[in-house]
């Protein structure tokens, strides 16, 4: 079907620099999203429980295990869903999958705005001898041109070198420290959402490989999410580490924040 969102898990974290573990988090977040415990309707009135309401493509597999071919993998899949005129919603995965990701959608001229809800900037030219660690997709994203503009939001580990790849590209980066900002991401024209769980407390998402603590509960994600009013053509859950998610928590968090992406996307820009 056209249009429709569709779900593809990306289980790869190769490129993390501290712990393993987000492979596992496609299955985890599926299982929360039809937990029983709730029920498939969005904040905003949309029912994804209507069938065709959003579509699912399964899992990318990798042929290599060692991960070298994975981000022309990667790719690949997401040019072949856009040109079914499908609109991917990725599930990571550490964070380096949105690079090639963005590569797909450039192919295809979407899109003009990213909004990236993140503890971290990501912005780093190369991190620990390495240009597609989890740490640097934004850099590699903003020297292809793959977006006009990049709006991060939830940021809260700014370092003098971030802080200069963000001049350099002309990040639009908004401090956790000066939410509620709901004027920065109502960003109008084709929207992707880069929605890192880490950008959330670790009180509220604990199942996170870097917990940053000090960032938004909930409830400050959702509302900013609610405040993007362009047209939403794809989107990424990034970081979801289901081995630090001891009690499945983080889970039912991801399905959430899932929920109301989807519920944004089959709404269009028609309300809020
Ligand atoms: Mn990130
Ligand atoms: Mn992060």
């Amino acid at each position: 079907m056209k249009n429709v969102p569709t779900l593809v898990g990306i289980p790869f974290d190769g490129n993390s620099s501290y712990l393993r573990g987000s492979w596992a988090a496609p299955p985890a977040i599926r299982e929360a999203l039809r937990c029983d415990a709730s029920n498939q309707w969005t904040e905003l009135g949309v029912d994804l429980g209507v069938e065709g309401a959003f579509a699912d493509a399964g899992d990318i597999e990798f042929a290599r295990p060692d991960g070298s071919a994975a981000f022309a993998t990667i790719e690949r899949r997401i040019d072949s869903l856009l040109r079914s005129g499908q609109r991917p919603v990725s599930l990571g995965g550490d964070h380096s999958i949105t690079y090639p990701i963005l590569r797909a959608f450039a192919r295809h001229r979407l899109p003009r705005t990213i909004v990236h809800f993140d503890a971290h900037p990501d912005l780093y030219d190369e991190f620990e001898g390495s240009r597609v660690s989890h740490a640097c997709p934004f850099a590699r994203i903003m020297e292809e041109k793959l977006a006009v503009r990049l709006v991060q939001i939830g940021i809260r580990t700014m370092v003098r070198h971030q802080q200069e790849q963000a001049e350099k590209f002309g990040v639009e980066v908004v401090e956790m420290r000066s939410l509620p900002a709901y004027d920065r991401v109502k960003v109008q024209g084709p929207v992707y959402i880069s929605f890192d769980l880490d950008v959330l407390d670790p009180a509220f998402a604990p199942g996170v490989s870097h917990w940053e603590p000090g960032g938004m509960s909930v409830r400050e994600a959702i509302a900013h999410l609610h405040a993007v009013e362009g047209e939403i053509v794809g989107a990424d859950l990034v970081e979801f580490n289901p081995v630090r998610d001891r009690t499945g928590l983080t889970a039912t968090v991801a399905a959430k924040i899932l929920k109301e992406i989807l519920g944004k996307m089959i709404l269009g820009t028609k309300t809020r």
